[in-house]
């Protein structure tokens, strides 16, 4: 170690030190080491990038200050006022501030002798090697009590325990009260009938501002059951201090792995936006899926495939040409073989996190195919232009579902991560065939989240820009899609019409009464027979004719009206015609109601980011079949939401030049790990 900080004053300055052999000194790379000290810089314009050096140059292998200042050169004051100031900025960005002392007025109080408490105060001290040779200079930083050197914080939490105020640095001999008087906690921020609960170290002439308890390991004998109990109460707080107080000294980590975070994010998006596969298609989708979570440490016992996630009496609008087709690919592709065995054919994957501790169950639904739409070939389409385009023709993640993966699979990658701080269960649905809301009936069938107690689900894009989240969309239209298949029988048109039977006029007459069933008069409806085939040649009695066409509807009501109507005109006409009927249920979806705490949990979560922004409501009026999961749940009992996480798009959805903002990802990853840990948070 040996790069001299003196010489390294600018970003331009550590360009041409070789990127290898920075990490090896300041533990980050040089993006990295750019990225943190940018955003130091823009929270104090004063800060400079040596003091960041020498920072990480201390946490990297903890020399003795002495050792310090040889190694870059500065003299140990200069070193220690470098060291506080990024230990402070590193402390800001990890407990969001500016904390808010009003915000204590949120959480219960505790009712004491006659006064209200609702915060409670203590210091906690981080340690720093023995600053000097000069002896006046260590005494400044020797704490007797701890018996080390060290900086120290004064905390104040609220009875909840968030943290509600916190000081800035003082000297580690700093006597804690001395923190709360000099800092202004005791006069200004305090209601006249208000008091901190604190330990014996508070006691002084401020002593009315403080209830007092014996301290962390000391009760006096003659304490009285109140005491006692206030006692209780800050010793249960002050682990909170103390935690938080740990995060911060391993803080740099955590901001590492941050950085790691939206890389990966944006790694895993990429490889599955390559790689898109239309619905009931998608073998080499799951694979991908299924290495990533062995990868991440999920055992192969923790991903359910196959029939026990699909239920295959419903399942909708499977091809099974395509999906024979999709195998073989597979195959071709190197896909392993024991896993499409366990697939049975069935794409679609649930994977079970367990913490071993009871708690909820809580079931998240991404779904994972693609859209039937070319990507476009324009070179200034990101994808293009930065490689990741699709790699098959006519089959494009226009969607964003490449997208909802990688969310997916960073909320696994969390939960593996985090399992310790976490009770219950998480069930992450990778769910086959959203595309003409195929996929969701077979998997709620298939009863994998009949035991979640919550459901969450969400798209990117559609009625949100980048940083808004649009907490209860609503209008979510309930649809059918139905094929009709006619069979009639040929004959010669000129010699022998009189022996066929018309299956084209079946299907004409079929299609136009339906688009003259009346409107509901209790809410929308809709209907589109999309497509209409039949006939093989002029001079033949058409022997066949289809329709393939969807009915949407307001509610579930307006939508079975819709149903029976298209049902019974399709066999109404191929009885008077003498056809045989086949009816296929194609796809289908709900509408959907958020559970009201639901909508508070998710915007109690967006509204802590101030780069993000809650929009209450705002029409989604399309269909959607994680609507049909959601209700499962609600049926059970549970809270069921769908939200819709913002993203500036390149065109709209199912278009070509279709794009996400990669940035709606953090959000993702922000919004669902944030509101799994208020429900699983082992406390
Ligand atoms: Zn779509
Ligand atoms: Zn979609």
């Amino acid at each position: 170690m040996s790069i001299c900080h003196k010489g390294l004053k600018t970003i331009e300055d550590i360009s041409h030190i070789c990127d290898e052999y920075f990490q090896s000194s300041y533990w980050l790379s040089k993006k990295e080491f750019s990225e943190f000290y940018l955003k130091l810089k823009d929270m104090d314009p004063t800060f400079k990038m040596n003091e960041l050096l020498i920072y990480l140059n201390y946490v990297k292998k903890y020399p003795t200050f002495r050792q310090l200042s040889s190694m870059t050169g500065h003299s140990s004051a200069l070193l220690q006022r470098a060291l506080k100031k990024v230990v402070e900025l590193v402390c800001e960005i990890y407990e969001q501030e500016p904390y808010n002392f009003n915000d204590r007025l949120n959480a219960k109080p505790i009712l004491l002798k006659g006064k209200l408490v609702y915060a409670i105060v203590d210091t906690s001290i981080y340690k720093i090697e023995r600053p000097s040779p000069s002896h006046e200079l260590e005494k400044l930083y020797y704490s007797p009590e701890h018996g080390f050197h060290g900086i120290k914080f004064e905390f104040c939490v609220d009875t909840d325990g968030s943290i509600v105020w916190a000081s800035g640095y003082y000297d580690g001999a700093t006597q804690d009260l001395k923190i709360s008087q000099i800092s202004d906690l005791v006069k200004q921020k305090l209601e006249p009938n208000e008091r901190v609960l604190a330990n014996l170290g508070y006691v002084s002439k401020d002593f009315e501002y403080f209830f007092l308890t014996g301290g962390k390991d000391f009760i006096p004998p003659d304490a009285t059951n109140e005491e006692v109990y206030m006692d209780k109460v800050l010793k249960e707080k002050r682990s909170i201090i103390e935690n938080l107080f740990g995060h911060q000294k391993s803080g740099l980590g955590i901001l590492k792995q941050k950085f790691r975070v939206m890389e990966e994010l944006i790694k895993w998006r990429r490889s599955l936006h390559c790689k898109p596969e239309l619905g009931w298609c998608e073998f080499e989708t799951c694979n991908y899926l299924y290495q990533e979570l062995k990868k991440i440490g999920y055992a192969k016992q923790d991903i359910l495939l196959g029939k026990k996630v699909i239920n295959v009496d419903y399942v909708r609008g499977r091809n099974k040409i395509l999906v024979e087709k999709a195998l073989e690919k597979a195959r071709g592709n190197g896909v392993d073989e024991e896993m499409l065995k366990e697939m049975e054919g069935y794409t679609g994957m649930v994977v079970v996190f367990d913490s071993g501790v009871v708690g909820p169950t809580v079931a998240l639904r991404f779904d994972i195919d693609c859209v039937g739409v070319h990507e476009c070939e324009l070179q200034e389409h990101i994808p293009n232009k930065e490689g990741f385009r699709s790699n098959a023709t006519n089959c494009h993640h226009a969607c964003g579902h490449d997208g909802h993966m990688t969310i997916g699979l960073s909320v696994a990658k969390w939960l593996f991560e985090n399992k310790q701080s976490l009770c219950g269960r998480v069930k992450i649905v990778f769910q086959p065939a959203e595309e003409g809301v195929r996929g969701a009936r077979p998997m709620a069938e298939s009863g994998i989240v009949d035991d979640a107690n919550y459901f969450l689900s969400s798209h990117l894009g559609f009625i949100a820009k980048s940083g808004e989240v649009v907490v209860n969309p609503t209008n979510f239209l309930c649809t059918t899609k139905y094929d009709f298949r006619f069979y009639g029988s040929a004959s010669h048109a000129g010699a022998e019409p009189h022996l066929g039977k018309n299956a084209l006029a079946g299907a004409c007459n079929a299609a136009t009464q339906m688009l003259a069933i009346p409107r509901h008069g209790n809410g929308m409806s809709r209907i589109n027979v999309g497509v209409i085939s039949a006939g093989t040649n002029r001079n033949v009695t058409p022997a066949y004719g289809e329709l393939q066409l969807e009915v949407r509807g307001e509610n579930e009501e307006i939508n079975k009206f819709m149903c029976e109507s298209v049902e019974r005109i399709a066999k109404g006409s191929a009885m008077s015609h003498d056809l045989r009927l086949e009816t296929e249920i194609m796809g289908e979806a709900v509408d959907l109601t958020n559970d009201k705490e639901m909508i508070q949990l998710v915007s109690d979560v967006v509204s802590k980011h101030s780069e993000l922004k809650v929009i209450e409501t705002r029409i989604f009026g399309g269909s959607e079949d994680a609507t049909i999961l959601a209700r499962r749940v609600q049926k059970n009992n549970g809270k069921a939401i769908y939200f819709v996480i913002g993203s500036d798009l390149k065109a709209g959805h199912h278009q070509g030049t279709f794009d996400f903002d990669e940035t709606s990802l953090l959000t993702g990853n922000k919004i669902y790990t944030e509101c799994l840990f208020k429900l699983l948070n082992k406390k």
